[in-house]
């Protein structure tokens, strides 16, 4: 099989875990993964892991710039986001449901325990979330200009005391009534 990326080059089977065979290319670290192949693996593998919050290790994950073809089938692999943190596309063909993984992307999900949740990450709810995530980091990021870092700070504690407290109503008419004192 020839790498996608490097295109001349031929793919290695090599053992990526246990029960889990990948097509690897030595010149990129590039991994082609068979739906077949992913799909008995997560089959032997059990429980789905719960996600790790944040990661261990930092991994160099710089996603191959081209469009890539299916070393199998030939069509046009299409990217997904994977968020929950990770910053990079994997690529899958909606053919034969085959998985590319550019360098160091398969120890970025491992070190997240996402690894075994690849499947997912091509379905319409996963991908609403990563949006959805995307755009409240932005929505932070323009409170956090607009009110400065400690105030910000101050009002998002608070937000979550009002928002947590049984008496929410009544502490938002009295902070927001310019006089509660008077009627
Ligand atoms: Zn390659
Ligand atoms: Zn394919």
């Amino acid at each position: 099989m020839k790498c996608p990326v490097c295109k001349t080059k031929n793919c290695q089977t090599i053992e990526l875990e246990k029960n889990l065979n990948a097509a690897t290319c030595e010149a990129c670290g590039g991994h082609w993964i068979s739906r077949k192949n992913y799909s008995t693996w997560l089959e032997k593998h059990g429980e789905t892991l719960p996600e790790k919050q944040f990661s261990e290790f930092e991994f160099d994950t710089t996603d191959a710039k081209d469009a890539k073809l299916c070393p199998d089938s030939n069509r046009i692999l299409l990217k997904y986001k994977v968020g929950h943190g990770l910053d990079f596309y994997i690529d899958h063909c909606s053919g034969c449901g085959g998985i590319w993984l550019d360098a160091n992307e398969w120890n970025a999900l491992q070190d997240k325990n996402l690894h075994d949740e690849i499947h997912k990450m091509f379905s319409t709810s996963w991908q609403s979330k990563v949006r959805g995530d995307q755009m409240a980091e932005k929505l932070d990021q323009v409170y956090k200009n607009r009110l400065g870092d400690e105030t910000y700070e101050k009002a998002k504690a608070t937000r979550k005391w009002i928002q947590d407290n049984p008496q929410k109503k009544a502490i938002i008419a009295f902070l927001s009534d310019d006089n509660p004192y008077e009627i």
